[in-house]
Order: C-alpha cells, then structure tokens, then sequence
C-alpha cells in the first residue's frame, strides 16, 4: 500500500547564479536566478520534508550576505521574500513545526539544510558519506544550522527504503553522499526528487554536468535518474531549474 498520499513543492527563494554554475562552458555572462525548493509529504506516518530550503536569517545583514553568498559563481546573494519562507508556508498548510517527524537530507548545502533546526520533533535521514564530509568541512557545507548537536540524525550507507513508496537514492557526485528520493503517489505515479544531482533539466537532456566532486559519479547519478523515470514511467521534478517552477504545482496544491 502507498504511503505517501500528497507531495507539496515549496519554492523557498531564488539563488542568483552564472549558468556556467548550472552547465559547464556556458558563456559567463548568461545569469539565471534559480529557484529553491524543498518538498513536504504527507504520509500515513505523518509528515516528511525533503530539505529544508536557505534560512533567510543569513539574509538580514546585506554585507554578512555578501561576504557569505557572492562568489565566482554566484554574482549576488539569494532572495528569499516573505511568501518564500519556509516555516510561513507549512503555517498556511496548517502544519504545526512539530508535526515534521522526518527529514530527508539530500545533502549538506546551506540551501537545503536552512530550516533543519527549525523542526524538534524531526529525525533527519542522511547519507554517512555526506555527514561525515560535512563534518571535517570549514567552508560552504559547516553552517551553524547543519553542526548543531541537538540535531537528530538518521545516518543510512547507501540506498534505503525509508517507508513503502519513499525510497533513497545514493546519487553522488554534486556532493560526497548526496542522495535523491523516489516516491510513488497514488494517482499522480512516481515523482524523482533529484536534489542537485544537477541543477536543469537541460543537465538531464543533455547529460551535462554542473557543479561536481566527483565527475564519474555525478554522471552516473544523471543517467541513474534518467533510467529510473524510465522504468516508472516517472517524472524527474528538479529542485533548481527556472522553468520546471514555472509549470509545477506549488504549495499549496499538490500531487496526490
Ligand atoms: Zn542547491
């Protein structure tokens, strides 16, 4: 029996990045603003996020958020406004904090891990790969939110069933243990959550990397992906690209 009911797609904000960010060898004067999202499931055993958008507390201070967010890549800070704010969008779902009883992790970026210590009542599943590199990490992965000792960690090693049409996805490459999730509804069929196993759907098509540790692997993660929309007859929902939000259905309608 399913046991996801609904999936909802929170778009959480927009980063401001070079297209040579998202696909490699694009002009670098071509610059997307891509949305964020994170993903909340109702399920028969309660409610399950999978990331948790960019804490726009980060955001406050316009030169903190310069130094922190601007680089070679990303040209100007992220922009969260209010009807983008994660915790604001459970509250008109009617979603208490503490009803989130589980967290998926698809990896350690702050713009997926912002909201983690938002939920107490949460057990948060990641890969042991993605922990442990987040953890000897001093640079873009060691947010306050992510080294916080009163999180609660589900550390799984590979792929792993988390509940009967909720599976994860071992999909590194974008990062050490990034994982991505495949879950299957009962009307709308399977949705692949890809996390950044790559940012466009056009890294899909085109079978393109981006941003990557580990080149092989990244694209294995794309074609591993692609194989499993095949097989499901699934749809590949990509958590970065411009269009895709433009079409989906955004909280808060939702797949069911
Ligand atoms: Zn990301």
């Amino acid at each position: 029996m399913t046991e996801v009911r609904k999936l909802y797609i929170l778009l959480a904000g927009y980063e401001i990045i070079r297209k040579s960010g998202c696909i490699r060898n694009e002009q670098r004067n071509i610059v997307l603003a891509v949305p964020i999202c994170c993903y909340l499931m109702e399920t028969s055993r309660g409610y399950v996020m999978f990331d948790t958008g960019l804490d726009s507390r980060n955001l406050a201070d316009v030169h903190a958020a310069r130094a922190q967010f601007v680089d070679d890549t990303f040209p100007a800070a992220p922009v969260v406004l209010p009807e983008h704010e994660v915790m604001g969008q459970l509250a008109v779902l009617g979603i208490a904090p503490s009803e989130i009883t589980e967290i998926v992790l698809s990896h350690a970026h702050g713009d997926h891990t912002g909201h983690l210590g938002d939920f107490p009542n949460a057990r948060i599943t990641v890969q042991k790969l993605e922990l442990e590199a987040a953890m000897a990490d001093t640079g873009r992965m060691n947010f306050s939110e992510y080294a916080n000792p009163a999180l609660k960690w589900n550390v799984v090693d590979g792929d792993t069933t988390l509940m009967d049409g909720l599976d994860l996805v071992l999909t590194r490459g974008h990062q050490p243990g990034h994982q991505s999730a495949v879950i299957r509804l009962p009307n709308s069929g399977v949705k692949i959550l890809t996390g950044d196993v790559a940012d466009l759907l056009e890294n899909f098509d085109r079978e393109v990397l981006g941003s990557s540790m580990d080149d092989a692997a990244a694209l294995a993660s794309i074609r591993r992906l692609k194989a499993i929309a095949a097989d499901t007859g699934g749809e590949i929902v990509p958590l970065h690209d411009p269009g895709f939000v433009q079409t989906a259905r955004l909280s808060p309608l939702f797949y069911d």
